[in-house]
């Protein structure tokens, strides 16, 4: 059980923001930080409470992710004494995050300053059963005394968003603020409505709950008060405790805006959904809870056995992306801090498809998707950063919110950083890939591939002297790299884009005709396009140093002063801390993994001397300061069959927000780049799972340190379990319509059946990479 437990063993202030992020609960409609219900407001605290996709502009054309009222607000107190822990004395703690089940409890005796001792048992969910509810349950007992007891539980909706310093934004000291939409709460059946909208963006959010009192298993007639202010309601209950007896507070809470659907007012739904929740109660509504986080369980955990730390660890990673992801929503996207934080206002980037996309395309193809969707949805922003850009087609943006415009401010990324268009075509092709799903292709996919190959023609230039086209003033993944020409990254995954829509043009226009013609009437598209985008095709600018088998990153790489990391990397302290962006781009230093990454994505266009090549000359020369990094190295390495140095990078990957290796947890919530990434190490990365056109090899070396690891993905909508040691692979086809499947498993073709199980030797192992 203990590799499903998450726990905080002592109190201390110092690390309360640290915990506050690794706590942090989610249904993927909304996101709470961990803070703790009787946390008191002030600068030292984010208390955020985020729903997909409310946004509000703090200033013309640029957005955050507003944050929206507190409903855990809990005020205790205790013979007239206010309950904050660090105001008495903490004689016992632990806090603990059950993932199995999605629960979040603490266990406290707290000790006030007249000597009362308390026993405060909280217990909350987010459910991902009925996203839009919330449930916290509040056990009080008196250790050593019968006295007074006041609980004062409700909405607090007077917050506001915190004013973060971003290195991809402008700094900006305004900020976001809910309106009161009317400045009374409704109050029926003994159910409260808070009322809010944004201001910019009109969305109404509409807040309600109820709570209750018990005690000896019925309801405590006790002294029940309403507290009402403008933007907070809250329920106020003062009772007589007896010491030992046990004290229950259950609240119900629901959440809805007006981007939902529902039937008749916001308001009836609130109530109604309250009421339903009341109705059912505090167990029942935990149970169907749980019951729906062991679903997703079931298909999604990764099982390591030999490596306590590794598996707790990619269980947690594993947690936070379902719990982040509003599955069925397909305008909204996942936020490079989820809905955690508000660091980088809440913006999605190339972080979802290059990074996180993955882990749902094979373990809930449905999630994956409707994240795709989301970028179909925002195509006419990305139209309009093309048109603001003198460009065609389509630049999907560096930072995306609402309607795909560009949400970043500084040009050298935001203007610059173009490879993200490139990296939604390449996600688009793999979810394809993976799922077979040629009507997501001819209803959005195309579209898509058509208007981002439109944009790449017209951003690449045609150098006459050479015949060349260059792609000027660019920046690839290294964002230490500076503005550089002809970025190999951002190259080769430009010319795949162009690939992928001559493949699917063709395709869709073989197998629907109809829709083809439509889609390019829509676009007014000429296939004398396509000659166009050959022409750039084959005359791009691809660095390459035959003599070395070494890709260069850039025109530029060559030209840098190098830079011994050892005597200036601080730990995992990112350089960027001490050293200035303009200095650094100087320095032939990378920020993360670049021409890696790219040979990760396409592992069959490189051959192995060129990956080693690679390796040898990027990875000591790269920082790791950015959270992406450390599982792209993890999984290259164990492609390379470098396990040693693979699992070392996967460590720090996996564990990067819980040992808080860039120690900025604390301040900028869970990095969720890194948690795909270190699903992908493990995957893709020891576990050797890739498409080859299309077709699903499975290719394991797995660290010493691990005994065995299974987990279950699905390939053309059915499900597969394997299982994998140093030894052998098991394939196992559990569910599906296809009668078998074909697949080929430590390089050799496997017929696989339903329900029965195929263990194929990995003894030949080692010359799998002889190459
Ligand atoms: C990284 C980017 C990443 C962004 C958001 C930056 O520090 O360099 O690659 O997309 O953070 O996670």
């Amino acid at each position: 059980m203990s590799s499903w437990i998450i726990s905080q063993k002592d109190f201390d202030v110092q690390s309360k923001k640290f915990y506050e992020s690794i706590f942090a609960l989610g249904n993927g409609y909304m996101g709470v930080r961990g803070f703790d219900e009787e946390e008191i407001k002030d600068a030292k605290h984010e208390i955020n409470t985020f729903i997909a996709g409310v946004f509000d502009y703090y200033m013309p054309g640029k957005t955050d992710m507003v944050n929206t009222p507190n409903f855990w607000h809990t005020r205790i107190f205790i013979n007239g004494e206010r309950f904050v822990p660090e105001q008495g004395e903490v004689l016992e703690y632990n806090k603990e995050l059950n993932m199995r089940e999605g629960i979040l409890k603490r266990k406290l005796i707290w000790k006030n300053k007249q000597g009362d001792e308390t026993l405060i048992e909280t217990t909350r969910i987010l459910s991902i059963d009925s996203i839009h509810n919330a449930i916290l349950s509040i056990n009080i007992s008196p250790i050593n005394y019968s006295g007074e007891i006041v609980i004062e539980t409700g909405i607090d909706a007077d917050v506001w968003n915190n004013v973060i310093d971003d290195d991809q934004l402008k700094t900006s000291a305004n900020f976001c603020r809910l309106l009161a939409e009317d400045g009374k709460a409704v109050y029926s059946g003994d159910i409260h409505v808070i009322r809010l909208k944004t201001t910019e963006t009109g969305l109404r959010v509409y807040e309600g709950f109820s709570s209750e009192l018990r005690h000896g298993g019925g309801i405590l007639k006790s002294e029940k008060n309403i507290v009402q202010q403008e933007k907070y309601v809250a329920d106020r209950f003062t009772f007589s405790a007896s010491k030992s007896e046990v004290y229950t507070l259950n609240k119900f809470i629901s959440v809805w805006t007006s981007r939902d659907r529902y039937v008749g007012s916001l308001e009836d739904q609130v109530l109604q959904s309250v009421k339903t929740a009341r109705d059912l109660g505090v167990a029942a509504m935990i149970k169907n809870h749980a019951a729906a986080w062991e679903r997703k369980w079931e298909i999604s955990d990764i099982e390591i056995v030999g490596d306590g730390n590794c598996q707790k660890a990619i269980r947690y990673n594993i947690f936070q992306l379902i719990q982040t992801n509003a599955e069925n929503d397909p305008c909204v996207n996942i936020g490079a801090r989820g809905l955690m934080h508000g660091r980088y206002k809440g913006c999605y980037f190339w972080d979802t498809e290059i990074f996180m996309l993955p882990f749902y395309i094979y373990t809930n193809p449905k999630a994956a998707r409707n994240l795709l969707l989301y970028r179909y949805h925002t195509l006419k922003g990305a139209e309009e950063n093309a048109r603001r850009q003198n460009l065609e087609g389509a630049r999907y943006p560096w930072m995306s919110a609402i309607d795909g415009l560009d949400q970043c401010d500084t040009w050298d990324i935001g203007l610059s950083e173009v490879h993200i268009t490139a990296d939604i075509a390449y996600a688009i092709n793999h979810y394809y890939e993976a799922t077979n799903d040629i009507e997501f292709m001819r209803d959005f996919g195309l579209e898509i591939l058509i208007q981002t190959s439109r944009y790449w023609k017209s951003r690449f230039t045609y150098d006459s002297r050479k015949d060349r086209y260059n792609l000027l003033f660019v920046k690839g993944p290294n964002e230490y790299g500076g503005v550089v020409n002809n970025n190999l990254f951002t190259v080769m995954m430009a010319v795949h884009n162009m690939q992928l829509a001559k493949k699917f043009i063709k395709k869709i226009k073989e197998c629907y005709s109809e829709a083809y013609q439509l889609l390019s009437e829509k676009l007014n598209f000429k296939e004398d396009e396509v000659r166009q985008w050959d022409e750039i095709i084959g005359k791009v600018v691809i660095n390459y140093d035959k003599d070395k088998s070494l890709y260069l990153e850039d025109d530029n790489i060559l030209n840098l002063e190098p830079l011994d990391l050892s005597g200036v990397k601080e730990g995992d302290q990112p350089l960027y801390r001490k050293i200035c962006y303009d200095r650094l781009q100087r320095y032939r230093v990378l920020k993360q993994a670049d021409v890696i990454l790219l040979m990760l994505l396409f592992p069959d266009k490189f051959n192995n001397k060129e990956k080693l090549a690679a390796w040898n000359y990027y990875e000591p020369i790269t920082a790791h300061d950015s959270s992406l990094s450390y599982g792209t190295h993890a999984a290259f390495a164990a492609r390379l069959n470098l396990l040693e140095e693979a699992y070392k990078y996967f460590k720090k990957s996996v564990c990067l927000d819980l040992d808080n290796i860039m120690q900025n947890t604390q301040a900028e919530g869970i990095h969720f780049a890194a948690l795909g990434a270190s699903w992908q190490a493990v995957v893709n990365g020891f576990c050797g799972v890739e498409l080859e056109k299309g077709n699903l090899k499975i290719n394991p070396r797995i660290p010493k340190q691990w005994e065995k690891i299974s987990f279950k993905m699905y390939y053309h909508q059915c499900l597969l379990k394997v299982s994998a040691s140093s030894k052998s692979v098991a394939v196992t086809y559990e569910g599906g319509e296809a009668d078998g499947l074909q697949i080929i498993v430590a390089n050799q073709p496997v017929s696989l059946s339903k329900g029965k199980e195929e263990i194929i030797s990995l003894d030949a192992q080692e010359e799998f990479y002889a190459d």
